[in-house]
């Protein structure tokens, strides 16, 4: 059976295939399947927005495709920035501008209530309507600034206590077996596992 992962994100591909390989004869990403389609994500949530993705991905190409969304859940922001994590600042996709808001607006906040999470949504969607779906989290908390090169996003903001370290400053290897995202494709994995 063929997989369609509704993204061109080589990072993502390559974790997803490295969890789901064995479960499909394909994997291939959006640009692979010849696909360019935009989902408008308008969901009120994370599992909401990865559905919408995949069901449209599978109704366009016939084939199972599978859709990821992901944020950063703050407990002292009542769980901002969430579904909104890429344009927090306004503008989508400026890390360093989403990073400085975050640190703006805990500046007055303790350690002690630093905690957040990083969600991921994950859903499988197959031509015939129906679906299969996992979330996965990683546990840390808002540090008062930047550290670390690797990673993307909200990574040199999240500490992690465990490790004494933000997950900018995990190796590759070590945060994509950690993540949020690999919790949720686990999790996919053991769902499909029962069908
Ligand atoms: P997407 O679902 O992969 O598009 O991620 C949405 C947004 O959530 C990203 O633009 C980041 O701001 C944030 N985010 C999701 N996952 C991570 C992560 O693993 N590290 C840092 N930021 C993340």
């Amino acid at each position: 059976m063929k997989l369609i992962i509704a993204s061109n994100n080589a990072h993502k591909l390559v974790e997803i295939k490295a969890i789901l390989g064995s479960m499909f004869e394909e994997i291939l990403s959006l640009r692979e399947a010849g696909i360019d389609h935009e989902t408008i994500e308008d969901g009120e949530t994370f599992l909401a927005n990865a559905a919408k993705k995949a069901r449209e991905i599978a109704q366009i190409s016939g084939c199972c495709a599978l859709a990821d969304d992901s944020g950063l859940c703050v407990d002292a922001l009542g769980g901002a920035p969430g579904i909104y994590s890429a344009r927090y600042s306004g503008v989508h996709g400026d890390d360093k501008a989403n990073n400085r808001k975050l640190l703006e607006e805990l500046k007055d906040v303790p350690d002690e209530q630093r905690g957040a999470h990083f969600t991921c949504a994950i859903v499988l969607a197959r031509p015939d309507g129906s679906q299969v779906e996992a979330e996965g989290y990683f546990y840390g908390r808002i540090a008062h600034g930047e550290s670390g090169e690797n990673g993307f996003g909200y990574d040199p903001l999240f500490y992690l206590p465990e490790y004494g370290c933000t997950s900018a400053q995990l190796s590759p290897e070590e945060k994509n077996r950690i993540s949020h995202r690999s919790h949720a494709l686990h999790k996919l994995l053991e769902e499909l596992g029962k069908e």
